[in-house]
């Protein structure tokens, strides 16, 4: 049985679990690569990795966690998604094409706690904030609808349900997978954080030095 989500593990916890099931620790580069610079989310289709492996892999974790429940696509192109959660909660990701770029909108919360008074999230109250995996797997799924029109996402903005800054140590590991060069290699002016203003978590992030 599937126990958890593989995405949320760091490379070093990834060689650690490796090593307790007695595989190479490099196989841990193999794997992240898989997902998060092939965008493969079925460990079947990780063909360098031993049959051993993969069939261990199935056994400890899960690859895919959410479910896409709804798609509409408007007339300037525009891809409204919404994903069912493993807990069957439903968060918004947003595809916004342009010519030059492909943009997305992720979400990194369920509900929020800010209140904004103009926003129909607020409403929702907090319900809890999205994992790591959670965050990329939203990009994951876009860019393998993507594959169909030959695009793949750009630009990732943190702007879709929830305050960013409120999950914040999933969105600073989101960033650094999202800007590691053997993953998906999306520079830094590239990633865009909208928050509502939490000022002690915008100076935390510009203080990070990753
Ligand atoms: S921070 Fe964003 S998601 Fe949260 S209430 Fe304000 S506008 Fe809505």
């Amino acid at each position: 049985m599937a126990i958890s989500d593989i995405k949320n593990l760091s490379a070093q916890e990834l060689q650690t679990w490796l090593a307790t099931v007695g595989q190479k620790s490099y196989r841990s580069e193999q794997i992240r690569q898989w997902i998060f610079k092939h965008q493969v989310l079925n460990f079947d289709e990780m063909e360098n990795l031993p049959l051993e492996l993969r069939e261990q892999l199935k056994e400890q974790f899960s690859v895919k966690t959410m479910d896409l429940h709804q798609k509409q696509v408007s007339s300037d192109g525009t891809m409204k998604l919404a994903f069912r959660t493993a807990d069957k909660k439903f968060i918004e990701t947003v595809i916004i094409p342009k010519e030059n770029r492909m943009s997305i909108c992720v979400s990194t919360q369920v509900g929020c706690a800010m209140g904004c008074t103009f926003c129909r999230t607020a409403k929702m109250g907090f319900i809890r904030n999205l994992s790591l995996g959670e965050i990329l797997e939203q990009i994951i799924q876009a860019n393998n609808l993507l594959k169909e029109i030959n695009r793949t996402i750009t630009n990732v903005i943190f702007m879709g349900m929830g305050e960013p800054l409120q999950n914040f140590e999933n969105v600073h590991q989101t960033c650094k997978v999202l800007h590691d060069q053997s993953l998906f290699n999306l520079g830094r002016k590239k990633l865009t954080i909208s928050t509502s203003g939490v000022i002690p978590k915008i100076l935390e992030l510009k203080d990070r030095q990753t």
